[in-house]
């Protein structure tokens, strides 16, 4: 259970993905069951994902065989199972719009059942047995309205009821991660033209020690050289800034 995001690579490169999977190593003493990362690139219709049951060892096998392209931002995952066995399906990051969006959370979706049964009546297919798939259907749903991945974050945590750690990422959008938080932890790294999202500073205090703690209830908006804080009403927020003083 760890999350890891970043934005940065002026052009397409290998630096996203590895910052992602070293993000991930970083957090693997807080145990997990799944990996997966998902990579956004300009021109790209659709966002690559690569996701695996077992170790980041089966994760990072599994890039060797089938290389993803290179890329502007990632996310990563590790995961702790809670709705849905561990396996390569259930494993996040799980994606809607035909590819286009991909969604990764920490925590548990209480009324998933509800929104799931919604969700169903509107056609919509499922593929994993995850609490985590509503939201991605949601978000898809929601970002086809307003065409904007951060009011549609807004509008979704809001009908979420549990705990979440929500990143999101749109093909349409390769310069941009979007995390949300709800009872779950959710931080900024600072870099220089790249910025960094972590569910623990350990997720990027390989590359920054600047960092931003982001209140209850908080999206943030990642750039590679911008990082805006809302509150769930989209009230624009001055999140704490702070140096992490610890050993990496
Ligand atoms: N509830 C989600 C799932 O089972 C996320 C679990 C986690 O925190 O990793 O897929």
């Amino acid at each position: 259970c760890g999350i890891v995001g970043y934005v940065g690579s002026a052009t397409p490169s290998t630096r996203p993905l590895d910052v992602a999977l070293e993000g991930l190593g970083r957090l693997e003493y807080r145990g997990y069951d799944s990996a997966g990362v998902a990579l956004v690139a300009p021109g790209r219709d659709e966002v690559a994902v690569a996701k695996k049951a077992g170790k980041l060892v089966n994760l990072r096998t599994a890039l060797v065989e089938s290389p993803l392209p290179q890329a502007t931002a990632a996310i990563g995952h590790t995961r702790w199972a809670t709705h849905g066995a561990p396996s390569d399906l259930n494993a996040h990051p799980h994606v809607a719009l035909d590819g286009r969006l991909a969604v990764i959370h920490n925590g548990i979706i209480e009324n998933f059942f509800s929104l799931r049964s919604e969700l169903l009546e509107a056609g919509v297919q499922f593929v994993s047995e995850t609490d985590t798939e509503v939201a991605a259907h949601l978000l898809a749903a929601q970002y086809e309205r307003c065409g904007d991945l951060t009011e549609a974050m807004r509008v979704v945590a809001q009908r979420l009821e549990g705990t979440f750690t929500l990143l999101a990422v749109h093909a349409d959008h390769p310069d941009t991660v979007v995390g949300a938080r709800h009872d779950s932890p959710l931080v900024v790294g600072l870099g220089d033209g790249e910025n960094f999202l972590g569910s623990d500073v350990a997720a990027f205090i390989a590359h920054t020690r600047e960092a931003l703690e982001l209140g209850q209830d908080q999206i943030a908006t990642i750039t590679p050289n911008a990082v805006t804080v809302t509150d769930f009403e989209g009230q624009v927020v001055t999140p704490k800034h702070y140096t992490v003083d610890w050993d990496a």
